[in-house]
């Protein structure tokens, strides 16, 4: 691909001042991997409202076609059901790499972590297309050093209940970072820290979607042990922009993408009452194994060379989330996962 000089950020989406019309850069073709779930749905949506070609690879695992539905029809589009553990033939510009079973619920039952984002650089290698890969937070495990920073190395239990996950996507790092310098892959990494927004899935456990729905269905919130635990909560669109910046720039990463924003899960539960309803009660549980103790990133290297840091708190973040959510809790078809 033939990139100008130029910022290549659209003016669509830049905060500064606006790219002149001769030097927008020629549409892309871009493929994203799991692009029917949360997050990769809203990346979609970003890249269409920017005029690129955009072809979806998702199995549906945890996806739902009811997510990129309003994008069908459009000739810039297309939605392929496809495993991305099985090799993929396609003539793309930039492949963004999201498709993974990524909730406790879902993860342990496939080996994508590995041999799809094998099969996404194979493809990235014979058509030189630029590859992102969405790894995780989970890469630094349960930490020992707060926040985290991307040169933190992690600590992680490799034959754990979560291991599949967290161990998937260190191998997805290394076999990402393995391309780049054998075969000359440019190669992208975002570690992404815990996400919420429209669309999530509303029954795959994570804590946000879990407190939301069940603060809207009048059940007490599930706390996992004494609740004291901390993680970081990021509102999709500022993951998003931070995704389209990185594809975009010239630094390959890893960067630690989240709001560092650290909330412990009674907080988050409060912030919920807050949000939904004051009278929802909580209800302790045993925690699950390897829980991590806090989580919270360090965005200094994303701020310096992306020119990136989130927007959105999570006071401002979980209204814009209900409204979706109390649709979809009260239908009881295809919408209600
Ligand atoms: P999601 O479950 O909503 O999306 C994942 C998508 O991948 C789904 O549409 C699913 O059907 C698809 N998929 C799964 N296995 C597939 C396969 N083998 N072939 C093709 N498609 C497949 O989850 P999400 O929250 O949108 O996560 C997107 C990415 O971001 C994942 O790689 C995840 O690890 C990463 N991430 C997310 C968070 C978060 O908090 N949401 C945090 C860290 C990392
Ligand atoms: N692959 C793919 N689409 C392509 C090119 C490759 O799915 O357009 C898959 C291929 O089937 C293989 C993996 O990517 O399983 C790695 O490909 P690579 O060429 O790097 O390795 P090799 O096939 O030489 O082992
Ligand atoms: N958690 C909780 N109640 C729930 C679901 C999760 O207290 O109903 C806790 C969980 O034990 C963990 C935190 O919330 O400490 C975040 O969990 P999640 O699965 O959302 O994200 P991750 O552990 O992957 O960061």
């Amino acid at each position: 691909v033939v990139r100008p000089q130029v910022s290549t950020v659209p003016a669509v989406f830049s905060t500064g001042a606006k790219i002149p019309l001769g030097l927008r850069r020629k549409p892309l073709r871009v493929v994203v991997t799991g692009g029917a779930g949360f997050v990769g749905s809203h990346l979609v949506d970003r890249l269409m409202a920017r005029g690129d070609s955009v072809i979806v690879v998702d199995n549906f695992f945890t996806g739902r076609k009811e997510n990129v539905i309003h994008h069908v029809g459009n000739p810039r589009f297309e939605l392929i059901r496809h495993d991305v553990v099985e090799p993929l033939l396609l003539e793309v510009d930039q492949i963004y790499h999201l498709a993974c079973p990524a909730s406790p619920v879902h993860y342990k039952y496939n080996p994508t972590n590995v041999m799809g984002t094998l099969n996404m650089l194979g493809l990235a290698k014979r058509v030189g297309a630029r590859f992102l890969l969405t790894s995780t937070s989970e890469v630094y495990g349960d930490p020992i050093e707060h926040p985290q920073k991307e040169d933190y190395w992690g600590h992680v239990n490799p034959i754990g209940v979560r291991s599949c996950y967290d161990e998937g996507k260190r191998v997805a790092e290394t076999l990402t970072m393995d391309y780049h310098r054998g075969d000359s892959v440019h190669v992208r990494i975002a570690r992404i820290f815990n996400t919420y927004g429209p669309r999530m899935c509303i029954d795959d456990g994570r804590v946000v979607s879990n407190f939301v729905a069940q603060a809207l269905r009048k059940e007490a919130m599930t706390v996992y042990g004494d609740g004291k635990q901390t993680r970081s909560f990021q509102y999709v669109s500022d993951l998003v922009e931070g995704l389209i910046r990185l594809m975009e720039g010239e630094h390959i990463g890893p960067f630690n993408l989240g709001n560092p924003g650290e909330f412990t899960m009674l907080e988050l539960a409060q912030v919920v009452r807050e949000t939904i309803d004051p009278e929802a009660k909580i209800e302790f549980r045993n925690n699950t194994e390897d829980d991590p103790h806090k989580r919270k990133p360090d965005i200094t290297k994303a701020k310096k060379l992306l020119g990136w840091k989130p927007k959105i708190s999570l006071r401002e973040g979980l209204p814009l989330m209900v409204e979706d959510f109390r649709r979809r809790v009260f239908d009881n078809g295809e919408n209600s996962r």
